[in-house]
């Protein structure tokens, strides 16, 4: 993608604050952190989002989050950590290239990642069942 801010990042033509990098990835510090450390995992290849990600990158990925999320916890001391990944505009995504959020927490943070709670109906429980097939 010529175009894509995250491409050239994660493959170094434009210049981050990098935390690790392999082959496949590179994970740096976001610009806009909702705490100290926030920090994005991005694949080098490009993928717009999750569903576009392929099978060997997404298995991958879980262990080099797994590895950053270590690495932020040993480095600054949080008390825990949202792994958030946003796809498409109406869940927020900004940036069209997959990436992963690491958000490290402390307590009393108020960094506002979360929702409000709403109910499952016994009705909607039922269509879900119906429709969703994994
Ligand atoms: P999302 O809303 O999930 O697409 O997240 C995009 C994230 O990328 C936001 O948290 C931005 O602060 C961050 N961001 C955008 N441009 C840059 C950049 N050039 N370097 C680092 N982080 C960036
Ligand atoms: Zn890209």
């Amino acid at each position: 993608m010529d175009n894509c801010i995250f491409c050239k990042i994660a493959n170094g033509e434009i210049p981050s604050a990098t935390l690790y990098e392999d082959d496949d990835f590179r994970v740096i510090l976001d610009l806009g952190p909702a705490t100290k450390g926030h920090a994005l995992l991005l694949p080098k290849t490009h993928a717009a989002n999750l569903y576009e990600l392929p099978d060997d990158l997404a298995e991958k990925a879980i262990l080099v989050a797994k590895k950053a999320a270590a690495g932020l916890r040993d480095g600054l001391g949080s008390d825990g950590l949202n792994l958030v990944q946003n796809n498409g505009e109406a869940a927020g995504q900004t940036v069209f290239h997959f990436h992963m959020h690491l958000i490290p927490r402390w307590k009393g943070d108020h960094a506002g990642v979360g929702w409000k709670p709403g109910t499952l109906t016994d009705e909607t429980r039922d269509e879900i069942l119906r429709k969703v097939h994994i």
